[in-house]
């Protein structure tokens, strides 16, 4: 947890303007015998371009002590950034999908982007994003203690 706030206080290096979402607990998927997940969503102006961003993303991860090499496929990880929209592009490359398909389709990005930007239009679709909500019903996703990340000196936090 205190990792959590660690990665997002060195996000706050890479983007202006900062917004984070409250902070949500979800079960897992895929790999069910492996603890829940804490998610959030943060958003942020920048001046770097999406590979960029990917490049210092994945610092971040490493600095955080992730090693993909030591990891099962969709098991437990130390630290998980993606990239989840950069304005409205839509990219395709070898290294990136913008916007991440877990955006319409997994509830721990959509409920927590949803709270950062309760009106925002899919880029590629033109549908707001809140039409998705219904499909991503019932997965599992609940606010992890009041939703801060920083709950206090006593809290789980
Ligand atoms: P993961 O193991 O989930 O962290 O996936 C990492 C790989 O997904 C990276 O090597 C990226 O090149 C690729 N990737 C594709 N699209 C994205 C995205 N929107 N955000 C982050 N990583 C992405």
């Amino acid at each position: 947890m205190t990792l959590l706030a660690s990665a997002v206080h060195a996000l706050s290096g890479l983007l202006d303007v900062l917004r984070v979402s409250p902070l949500y607990r979800s079960s897992p998927r895929y790999v069910l015998d492996q603890p829940d997940f804490l998610n959030l969503v943060v958003g942020g102006g920048t001046d770097l371009a999406p590979d960029e961003l990917l490049d210092a993303t994945q610092a971040i991860e490493a600095a955080h002590g992730r090693d993909r090499s030591k990891e099962r496929h969709k098991g437990p990880r130390t630290l998980d950034i993606d990239l989840v929209l950069y304005g409205d592009r839509v990219i395709r490359s070898g290294r990136l999908t913008v916007p991440h398909p877990g955006l319409t389709e997994r509830a721990f990005v959509l409920v927590p982007l949803l709270d950062l930007a309760p009106d925002m239009v899919h880029p590629e679709t033109g549908r707001p994003l809140r039409d998705y909500s219904r499909a991503v019903e019932g997965q599992g996703i609940y606010l992890h203690g009041d939703g801060r990340l920083y709950s206090g000196p006593s809290g789980r936090a």
